[in-house]
């Protein structure tokens, strides 16, 4: 039984919380995690066999190949630019964490969460949602609290896919909404966004057969990885869509705060939405809370109430004094978003200059911290941002990740300073590809 490093395994993984115990596999890289069992009173246990199909066939694990490319960079001892993950550099606003402070020494605050929520947190949702959107919402039934986004879109199919189902998957998309189908057995249709489209799926391209056997369509703008936004009339045919197709739209909205142009609108501010879908809601982004895990799913009552259900038997709850914290946060002074925007903004600007006297042909995106850039012609987005990687130093993400139509572009975000982007602009000039 050789012994790894301490923090690695054996694809490189700092955040293995095995790896330096005894050989063992990696939890966060499921390609070579179980390939050897894990070590238990000296036996091999053969885990892999036992997988679970839904696990044993996750599609590949497509970062692991950059992951592995980035810790070999960095060993080499070169500067690593890291553009490649969407999460926020600069700290949660000050007030928001006294607020935290405060509340985690409150005894009440200590014992199991309500399932759904604290009502307050709700209300602040609903009060917000009102505010930001002109939407009204019954904080009671029309809300209900998640432990962050993703954990409510992970485990929304589960109130409604059977095995067979289909659902309508954006590609590129954010890949929670296709895994979190498969897990419930149902299947995912993947709906194209084309630039040459605004990166909006195109409705009537879905065949009327899949469109009448799916049951939920998710949307996502402002949208990870494209930053495009939606408007109205989109909106408004999504609506149209589902009522003909009778499908549940669940429109994930984690960026909508962080915009350039004119502020994104509500899924559901537009007439009929809240009779036919959701909005996944989070405090991620809009106040640099990724680690927090707070976030909330706004919309139609019963369905609201299904994901509640599944919530019910899965988990309980989030931790009050973060619901307290977000309430602080979503009623108080919102200029700690403002001054965010307004960063992301000159990193925006400064990325795309750069890019484009590199010769990229890139536009700033609307929303999202996000440059979602096409690969020059001929080389795959994997291709590309492991030469880019190996020759710079800089780390990006490749558009396939995302899915099968994000091929032939490359991710980047703007999470890192302005100092930082002018470097690695300064690197990506003495590339020729
Ligand atoms: N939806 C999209 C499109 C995202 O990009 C992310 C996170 O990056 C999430 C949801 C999850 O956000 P949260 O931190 O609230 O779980």
């Amino acid at each position: 039984m050789s012994r790894l490093p301490k923090g690695t395994c054996d694809c490189g993984n700092p955040g293995n919380p095995l790896a330096g115990a005894v050989e063992t596999s990696c939890f966060i890289h499921y390609h070579v995690s179980f390939r050897r069992g894990i070590f238990s009173g000296g036996r091999e246990v053969p885990i892999g066999k036992k997988l679970a199909d839904r696990i044993k066939t996750l599609p590949p694990y497509l970062f692991a190949e950059l992951d592995r490319k980035r810790n070999e960079v960095a060993a080499r001892g070169v500067d690593i630019i890291d553009l490649g993950v969407g999460d926020p550099d600069t700290p949660t606003p000050e007030h928001i964490c006294q607020a935290m402070q405060r509340e985690t020494a409150n005894p009440k605050n200590h014992r199991y969460p309500s399932y759904v929520g604290l009502l307050d947190f709700r209300r602040a949702a609903a009060q917000w949602y009102s505010k930001r959107f002109g939407v009204k919402l019954d904080p009671e039934k029309e809300v209900i609290t998640l432990i962050g986004a993703k954990e409510g879109i992970a485990h929304f199919p589960l109130a409604f896919i059977n095995p067979g189902d289909v659902t309508l998957v954006p590609s590129p998309g954010y890949p929670v909404y296709s895994i979190g189908t498969r897990f419930a057995g149902g299947e995912p249709y993947f709906m194209p966004l084309r630039e040459k489209a605004a990166f909006l799926p195109d409705l009537d391209a879905i065949p009327a057969k899949v469109a009448r056997k799916a049951k939920i369509i998710y949307i996502n703008y402002p949208n990870n990885p494209t930053g495009a936004v939606a408007d109205r009339r989109f909106f408004e045919k999504v609506v149209e869509f589902a009522r003909e197709n009778d499908i549940i739209v669940a429109h994930d909205a984690p960026y909508s705060e962080i915009y350039y142009e004119k502020a994104p609108m509500s899924f559901l501010a537009v007439p009929g939405a809240k009779e036919v879908g959701i909005e996944f809601h989070s405090l991620s982004k809009t106040y640099n809370m990724t680690g927090w895990r707070v976030g909330f799913a706004v919309g139609n009552a019963d369905i609201i109430g299904a994901l509640g259900k599944v919530k019910t038997n899965v988990d309980s709850g989030l931790f009050e004094a973060i619901q307290r914290a977000g309430i602080v946060a979503l009623t108080g002074d919102q200029g700690c978003t403002d001054r965010m925007r307004e960063i992301y903004r000159e990193r925006r600007d400064v990325l795309v200059a750069g890019l484009r006297s590199a010769g990229f042909k890139v536009d700033p995106p609307p929303a999202t911290f996000y440059v979602f850039a096409p690969t020059p012609k001929g080389i795959s987005s994997a291709e590309f941002c492991g030469q880019l990687l190996e020759q710079t130093g800089v780390v990006t993400t490749p558009g396939v990740g995302f899915g099968e139509y994000g091929e032939g572009y490359f991710r980047a975000a703007l999470t890192v300073n302005v100092a930082r982007l002018k470097e690695a602009v300064n690197r990506i000039l003495q590339v020729e590809f």
